[in-house]
């Protein structure tokens, strides 16, 4: 079972993945939980690049989608090999929001990397079984993240960076809502975690 994450920066996604991490090990599943860009110690130095080093719109395409191939290679894949969960704190769809959606890069493109890179013999295409998308208006998350902690180069964008991603992200669920959770993220904690465990139970994961 693999399970990504989504949301603009501020969106609340890590409380509730740890909470979800807890939920399954206390039904007596094996948890990976993961991250991305990063997840391995080549990707998390592809992911120090990404985040710091001022770079144009297809060097940062081909990083995350590096990064995720090592990723995919060292850690998602083996762990589904094993039957293992594997939880995964962004994936593809952040892709084509920030670098598609924010910086405007290409959306054929980002899918033809996304076929190559993604593509191992045993799957055409690996996605995500059920993807979370915590869903704020980019305003809410700016509020919430107004020196919050020290922005890397994404998180110091303009609001209007933010509106974009958010609206690439609404995209991705539109073209594929069967895979997308939608949960509003502008609620309080609780009732957010409230709305992703019922979201996942329907969906029989928990
Ligand atoms: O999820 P997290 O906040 O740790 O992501 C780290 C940073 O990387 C965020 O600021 C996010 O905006 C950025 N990012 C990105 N493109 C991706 C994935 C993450 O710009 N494909």
């Amino acid at each position: 079972l693999f399970l990504s994450f989504e949301g603009i920066d501020g969106a609340g996604k890590s409380t509730h993945i740890e909470a979800l991490a807890q939920a399954l090990r206390a039904r007596g599943r094996t948890v990976v939980l993961t991250r991305e860009p990063g997840g391995t110690p080549l990707a998390e130095k592809l992911r120090a690049l990404a985040l710091n080093d001022p770079m144009d719109p297809l060097t940062e395409a081909l990083l995350m989608f590096a990064a995720r191939r090592d990723h995919l290679q060292q850690v998602i894949e083996p762990a589904l090999a094993r039957g293992d969960v594997v939880l995964c704190d962004r994936f593809t769809d952040a892709t084509f929001a920030y670098q598609g959606g924010g910086r405007g890069f290409d959306l054929d493109v980002l899918a033809t990397l996304e076929r190559w890179v993604q593509s191992v013999p045993a799957t055409p295409l690996r996605q995500p079984d059920v993807t979370v998308w915590f869903d704020l208006p980019a305003a809410v998350a700016a509020q919430r993240l107004a020196g919050a902690r020290v922005p890397d180069r994404f998180e110091s964008q303009p609001q209007a960076f933010f509106e974009r991603v958010a609206g690439g992200y609404a995209a991705r669920a539109k073209a594929d809502p069967g895979r997308f959770l939608r949960v509003a993220a502008d609620q309080p904690r609780d009732q957010v975690w409230q709305d992703v465990e019922e979201g996942l139970r329907k969906r029989g994961v928990l």
